[in-house]
């Protein structure tokens, strides 16, 4: 880590709660933590992680993210606002990394473009979506994914690439650890902008009444073939269920919420139960779909 720490030099700080970067708020820090604010920066981390082998966090908006309370013994790099830009080029659509996913939709229904009206209720980034495939209302990141500009850290080359050719699938893709997604091209349709505005506008509506606020990161578990792991989890009697400071939605099961100042460990902890639960009662075993790390087991 120390050589890792002599290359990045001031740029990267150490002891960065990693938790303030994500939805559930909670989580340790981060051996190293470095903003990617442009080319330099970029350079630099590559060079880092080429001579040493660190192990690499990417975070987006931290939305799909359960960081440990002990933090992560790597190097976390976060895209800065150079890679937010969202450009239109008639109905082509080049957004950075850190571009937030509503604001995309927003922009391109307020453009008149119909395909991305799905995302205003995904909270996360554009590398977030296209690493998880994100999706929801019928749609997903495939769909309209035309491009992807990303680098490979330990390789240090830049590269773009088909979106097709990515792997994408359900909440899953062929992007590594140690890649990021620089931008994302996206291959829209003309449209009508008020039915778009009001698609977006009953998106957010219907998210508002069926999801809960507060600290999490969305869907704890992928919904296994046919089913919905949110009614799995209401059906083994799961809604309500605490573990320490970590409770499973009320609202939605598949939703679970940390309080305030609560631990990453104690939703771990709750991820677990619930997982061995629902298997003993419903006979299903659930896949996480959110991404945890730091953990030991
Ligand atoms: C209230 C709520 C509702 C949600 N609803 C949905 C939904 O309907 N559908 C859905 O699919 N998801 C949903 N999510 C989960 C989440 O928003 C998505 O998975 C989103 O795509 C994650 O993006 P992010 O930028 O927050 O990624 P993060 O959570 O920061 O990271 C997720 C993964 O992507 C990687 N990653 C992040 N940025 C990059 C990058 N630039 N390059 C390479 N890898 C990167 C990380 O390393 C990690 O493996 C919801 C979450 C919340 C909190």
């Amino acid at each position: 880590m120390r050589d890792a720490a002599a290359i990045l030099r001031e740029r990267a700080r150490s002891g960065v709660a990693l938790g303030l970067f994500t939805t559930y708020r909670v989580g340790g820090p981060a051996d190293l933590f470095l903003e990617i604010d442009g080319p330099a920066d970029l350079d630099l981390a590559c060079r880092a992680v080429a001579a040493t082998g660190v192990p690499v966090l990417v975070i987006g908006r931290g939305s799909n993210l359960l960081i440990a309370d002990a933090g992560f013994r790597g190097l976390a790099v976060k895209l800065g606002d150079a890679f937010a830009a969202v450009d239109v080029i008639g109905t082509d659509v080049r957004a950075g990394g850190a571009a937030a996913l509503p604001v995309l939709a927003r922009r391109t229904a307020a453009g008149a473009l119909t395909g991305l009206e799905w995302a205003v209720g995904v909270p996360g980034s554009v590398g977030g979506a296209v690493r998880m495939n994100a999706g929801g209302h019928g749609s997903e990141t495939r769909d309209t994914l035309r491009r992807v500009g990303l680098v490979d850290l330990g390789r240090g080359a830049e590269t773009e690439i088909a979106g097709a050719e990515l792997v994408l699938g359900y909440r899953r893709s062929s992007v590594t650890p140690d890649q990021v997604v620089l931008w994302a091209e996206f291959g829209l349709r003309e449209g009508d902008r008020e039915a778009s505005e009001a698609e977006v506008a009953g998106i957010v509506r219907w998210r508002r009444e069926h999801q809960p606020g507060g600290a999490n990161a969305g869907s704890v578990f992928t919904n296994p073939s046919g089913d919905s792991a949110g009614r799995l989890i209401d059906a083994a009697g799961l809604k309500g269920h605490r573990v320490g400071s970590a409770v499973v939605s009320p609202k939605h099961a598949n939703f679970f919420q940390a309080d305030e100042d609560g631990s990453a460990d104690d939703v771990r902890a709750l991820i677990d139960e619930v997982r061995r639960l629902v298997e003993e009662r419903m006979g299903v075993l659930l896949e996480p779909e959110l991404r945890m790390i730091g953990f030991t087991r």
